[in-house]
């Protein structure tokens, strides 16, 4: 039978959270498909450490549900944290240990720790095992923290924020090559990150999210397919933003003005064309440039 659970690895509904009066999550709808990579997208604060620390289960929801693999993370925790491997944004990892003690410690937890792996994870990574935790430089931290997460192939890889301390030849040719090699195998991958353009090169499916909503979700194909970048010349010089409807967000001086619009190009064309506008050019936008857009949208 097919099921929910089957299809999806995470499914989020309508899950809101309040801490004090700040309502960081508010009414979240997601569902992260099985053997895809995802790429969650925010600005800071836009909640999407809130929303990873529910799917482990270390929040629980005030209002509506968190499933991972059709398991409740709080009233489930050993189904959940037995399938996911994670690698938390602050990298807390125990500084007075050696590298391979780590090894040892966290293999202790999971049955299905693969010590060959492991051990070439660690060479890949060039980490000594026998240097103390707290002598890693930022990022040997983090690759040790993604070691960890990996060396038990669980079913979903749940990264918050990977690249943060990584320099672009590591994250690049390691974290980029650890993700695709999960995801072919069948496996989830799950990551926040700040990076469009790394988001755009290796994830399937994405979300952004601005003030505890999701404001856009799909393949990154299709979020891209979705959005227009339109050169508008206008007769006379514009003093400040001509009024568009519909457009995200228009950026430039005196005649000419970049448009990023959302859905249905025909209808950015005609309301530019009464607002007094002319297209000259039109591109597709990056993700970065479609990011910024909704990040005005979503605080004018
Ligand atoms: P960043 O990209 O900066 O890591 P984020 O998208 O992960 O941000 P969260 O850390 O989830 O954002 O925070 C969302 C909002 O909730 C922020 O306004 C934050 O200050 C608030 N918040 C998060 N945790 C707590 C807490 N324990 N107590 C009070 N406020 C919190």
């Amino acid at each position: 039978m097919t099921t929910s659970a089957n299809i999806h690895a995470v499914e989020i509904t309508g899950l809101s959270r309040k801490f004090g009066s700040k309502l960081a999550l508010n009414q979240l709808s997601l569902q992260v498909r099985r053997g895809r990579v995802f790429g969650l997208v925010g600005a800071n604060g836009a909640g999407k450490t809130t929303l990873i620390q529910h799917l482990l289960g270390r929040l629980k929801a005030q209002s509506g549900s968190v499933r991972v693999f059709g398991f409740d993370p709080v009233a489930e925790p050993v189904a959940v944290l037995g399938r996911t491997g994670y690698l938390s944004e602050h990298r807390d990892l125990p500084g007075w240990m050696r590298v391979d003690e780590l090894l040892r410690y966290t293999k202790a937890f999971y049955p299905q720790w693969d010590p060959a792996y492991a051990e070439e994870l660690r060479r890949q990574f060039g980490l000594d095992p026998r240097a103390k935790i707290k002598t890693l430089s930022r990022g040997e931290n983090a690759k040790a923290g993604l070691l960890i997460a990996l060396a038990y192939r669980p079913e979903l890889l749940l990264l918050d924020e990977p690249s943060s301390g990584l320099d672009p030849v590591v994250r690049r040719d390691i974290l980029e090559a650890i993700i695709r090699t999960v995801a072919d195998e069948g496996r989830t991958v799950f990551f926040s990150s700040h990076l469009l353009e790394e988001v755009e090169r290796v994830a399937d499916d994405l979300a952004m999210m601005f003030n505890g909503q999701v404001v856009l979700a799909g393949t990154v194909d299709e979020v891209k397919e979705n959005h227009h970048r339109l050169v508008l010349r206008f007769d006379s010089p514009q003093l400040s933003a001509p009024k568009v409807q519909g457009v995200l967000s228009l950026t430039g001086s005196g005649q000419e003005w970049t448009a990023i619009c959302n859905g249905q190009r025909e209808q950015a064309v005609a309301a530019a064309a009464r607002a007094g506008g002319r297209v000259v050019a039109e591109s597709s936008p990056s993700l970065d440039e479609i990011f910024v857009a909704w990040a005005g949208a979503e605080s004018a």
